[in-house]
Order: C-alpha cells, then sequence, then structure tokens
C-alpha cells in the first residue's frame, strides 16, 4: 500500500514540477451541497447515482479520507476560500460576513493572472456573506429565485445557463481561468424533478411527505426503515439530478477543448444525516456522516490518478489549488497542499461548529441562546469531539468502527488527554490569526435573505 502511494506521490512531484514551467492549468472547483462520499459510486454507493462524478473519477485522484472543517455551508465554503479554520475566519453564524482584509483564493489567482468566475445558488453564497472577493464575474441569479423558501428551490438549469455563459461569452483566451460552482440543489426538501423522484424507489420504501423535511415533527427520529429508505431515495434522485448537469458541464468544457488542461475538483461542502446519531439534515454535530466528504481532483495530463487514503481537510484545497497555480499565499493558512509528500502519520486535522439560535434584539441586531460550541480533531484511527457546554466528550476508533458508534473514552489506553490538548493548542492557533485580522463582520442581510434563514430554521 504505502509503496503504491510513495509511488504515487514521486508521480505528482514529477509531474507539478514539469507543470509550474508551463502556462498554469485552468481550474474548475465544483462544490455539491450536503453530499455524502457514499452516495457517489466512486465512493462505493452501489446505484448510478453519479455517472459523471464517477467518469471524472476514472481519470482522477479520489481522495477516500476527506473531511469537512465543520457540518454546514458558509463556514465550510469561507474555510475552502481562505485555507483557514471557522474561529480563524470568523465567519461561523448565519449573519457572519467574511471580512475584506481576508486574502481569498480568487484574490491570489486573479493577481496571478486567472480570469475568476463563479456561479453560485443557494442562500449562503450570495454577495452580503461576502465569499464574492476576487471574483469579476459572481453570478448569483440562481439564488435569487428564492422568495420564501430556499428548500424547494430547483437550480441546477439556471447553474448550467450561468456556467455556459462564462464558458461561451466570457472566457478570455488570453488568461488562465478559475471557475467555482455552487450546486445547491441537493439540499433538502428532497423534492428531484421527474423522472429523478422514482428513480430510485424500491419496493422496501414507504413513501411520505418530504415537504418541509427541515421542519420537526414531519420526519422525527421515529421514521421507519422504509420511510427512511424512501426519504433516502428523494436524496439520491437529487444527486442524479445534478449529475446529470455536471455531465452537461462537462461536456460543454471537452466541446470547448479545454477539458485536457483544466484541473477539475468535485467535492461537498459538508454530508448529510439520516439519523445516524439521533439527527436528520446537518449543522447539529460533528460526526462522520455531517462531515465527511467526496474529493475527486482530475489534473491535467493524465497523471496522476487513482485513490490516495491519505487524511485530507477541505482546507488543504486552499494550498493545492495555488500550487497548481504556481501561486502563493501573502497571508497565513492551515491546511497542505497535497501535492506535498509528507507523510500520514502525526497529521491531525480539526472540526468546529457553532450552533445557536439568533432572536431578534430591541434597537436591531441578534442575540444568541442555546449556545454549543462544538470541537472535535481526527489524528490516525482517532476521532475525538467534545462539547463542553452538554459535557459531552466523545472518542472513536474509526479504523476499526468507521460510523463512530462505540464511543471508547472511558478505556484506559486511549489518547484522550493528548487530543483534547491538541484541540486547545489548535484554537489558541486560531484565536491568533482571528486577532492578527481584527474582528469579524456581519453581513447586511435583506428582507427575503433573513425570510430565507427564518425558513432554514436559523432565526427566530
Ligand atoms: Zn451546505
Amino acid at each position: 500500500m504505502w509503496i503504491v502511494f510513495a509511488g504515487l506521490i514521486v508521480a505528482v512531484a514529477a509531474w507539478w514540477f514539469l507543470l509550474r514551467t508551463e502556462q498554469p492549468p485552468n481550474i474548475v472547483l465544483i462544490t455539491l451541497e450536503s453530499v455524502r462520499p457514499d452516495h457517489l459510486g466512486c465512493g462505493g454507493c452501489p446505484q448510478a447515482v453519479s455517472p459523471a462524478v464517477d467518469a471524472l473519477a476514472e481519470e482522477a485522484m479520489i481522495y477516500d479520507d476527506a473531511h469537512a472543517v465543520t457540518s454546514w455551508t458558509l463556514p465550510t465554503h469561507a474555510s475552502i476560500f481562505t485555507g483557514l479554520y471557522p474561529t480563524a475566519h470568523q465567519t461561523t453564524g448565519p449573519f457572519s460576513r467574511l471580512e475584506d482584509n481576508y486574502t481569498t483564493l480568487a484574490e491570489i489567482l486573479s493577481e496571478k493572472g486567472y480570469q475568476c468566475g463563479a456561479v453560485i445558488s443557494g442562500p449562503y453564497l450570495k454577495t452580503a456573506h461576502g465569499l464574492h472577493q476576487g471574483f469579476e464575474y459572481y453570478n448569483e441569479s440562481a439564488s435569487a429565485l428564492s422568495q420564501s423558501s430556499a428548500h424547494a428551490d430547483v437550480t441546477c438549469p439556471q447553474m448550467e445557463t450561468g456556467l455556459r455563459h462564462f464558458l461561451t461569452r466570457l472566457r478570455d483566451p488570453e488568461r488562465p481561468f478559475f471557475l467555482f460552482a455552487y450546486f445547491w440543489d441537493p439540499h433538502y426538501d428532497y423534492i428531484p424533478p421527474q423522472p429523478y423522484d422514482r428513480m430510485f424507489v424500491t419496493e422496501d420504501c414507504e413513501p411520505i411527505d418530504v415537504n418541509e423535511y427541515e421542519k420537526g415533527g414531519i420526519v422525527t427520529s421515529k421514521a421507519t426503515p422504509g420511510e427512511i429508505k424512501y426519504i433516502v431515495s428523494q436524496y439520491d434522485g437529487e444527486i442524479r439530478w445534478t449529475d446529470h448537469h455536471l455531465h452537461r458541464f462537462f461536456q460543454l468544457l471537452k466541446a470547448q477543448g479545454l477539458w485536457d488542461n483544466t484541473v477539475v475538483i468535485v467535492t461537498s461542502d459538508h454530508g448529510e444525516e439520516f439519523y445516524e446519531h439521533d439527527w436528520k439534515g446537518h449543522k447539529n454535530n460533528l460526526y462522520v456522516e455531517a462531515i465527511h466528504v467526496p474529493l475527486v481532483i482530475k489534473f491535467p495530463g493524465s497523471l496522476p490518478r487513482g485513490r490516495d487514503s491519505r487524511l485530507v481537510s477541505q482546507l488543504d484545497l486552499f494550498p493545492t489549488i495555488l500550487d497548481l497555480a504556481g501561486a502563493e499565499s501573502p497571508g497565513p493558512h492551515q491546511g497542505r497542499s497535497l501535492l506535498e509528500s509528507v507523510p500520514a502519520e502525526g497529521h491531525a486535522i480539526y472540526h468546529e461548529l457553532l450552533t445557536a439560535r439568533y432572536f431578534p434584539k430591541e434597537g436591531g441586531g441578534w442575540e444568541q441562546r442555546y449556545v454549543r460550541n462544538w470541537y472535535g480533531v481526527r489524528e490516525g484511527e482517532y476521532k475525538l469531539v467534545t462539547v463542553a457546554e452538554e459535557r459531552r466528550t466523545e472518542l472513536y476508533n474509526v479504523a476499526d468502527d468507521p460510523r463512530e458508534r462505540a464511543n471508547i473514552i472511558a478505556r484506559d489506553d486511549v489518547p484522550k488527554n493528548r487530543l483534547m490538548g491538541q484541540i486547545q493548542l489548535w484554537n489558541q492557533d486560531c484565536q491568533a490569526i482571528a486577532k492578527a485580522y481584527g474582528s469579524g463582520g456581519d453581513a447586511q442581510l435583506d428582507e427575503d435573505a433573513l425570510e430565507n434563514l427564518r425558513s432554514l430554521g436559523y432565526i427566530q
């Protein structure tokens, strides 16, 4: 295993060295909303949920142990764009805005001569949250469809239009491009258009109404196995519908003669829960179903491809993309480039989640109540999760127990104290970075955005 892995790293390093002497490649970064790796064929799903991503994976590197920094959309994207953990970039709540003094991937690539474009859907990547920094084209028209509830939105056709517009009308052939695409549709409610709503329904599914899925009382932990199976069939239908549009996008890149010199990255912002740990949806906790993400990277040319079993964080995309572009970050970042031949031993990745309810304050602003600060660390086979407000500390051996079912914190032979100490040190690092940048910003949200947040359950 290690020999194969070392061979791959050497191949990457050699290829990367060659690449740096030539024109930098185009880079396409695709984030899929709420998509778990085990619901893609290349992640082990036996059903034909993702033929386009699977075909891409055939000519790409698949990172099997990749994880989000947290379990919801805004901070994970801010981490991808800054290479920093949420405490460091301070974009942690539904009203947060990434401050202008942070340097984003698109800003650095722009400086390096890239033409930077983005096509996004869903409410959290709208410009009010500040993630548009550095993009000269930022198409958020798909996310503006939502007047009352983002959950019912169907945005893939608008995404396709925006991406096509960039590639066929706006693209500057004199410059390499960085194109970011965020596909919202797999987010609950799981209401895929026909015929995707029937594709994965089997005889043992018990159909129920999945409209307003997030609201308590409609679908609960008391759902039967047949009902859960039906809900998952609709989630898979959403992924298959999105994959269909990825196929069309990939076809366009090929038709334009861009495929061979374009890095294509497909990942997800976080996972999705179906009551594995008593919750549904996401933004509830830091267990594997909520943070394990797919990561597929097609490098230009024919190398490298295969599977990489290293422990990877979303943060690693920042230095990896900069390496591919031959660019450097002017500020600190907390990830490591996947092109580096760093050994797996002793490497830790961290997770954090702020959960709270937001109530309007007299005179304006919002008050946080029911605050919970979740922290997690994964190192080797161990993963520790802790929530001080709930006096919850759990440890899992993910080699023996990949679904994190058996808490082994009470055992004497496990490194719980060392891992807790690591979380403290890491958190101090994050706070020091945040302090260097000054206080974080609040987004100025319009009424539509506020209504979206209400419908998503983030504010009262
Ligand atoms: Zn999300």
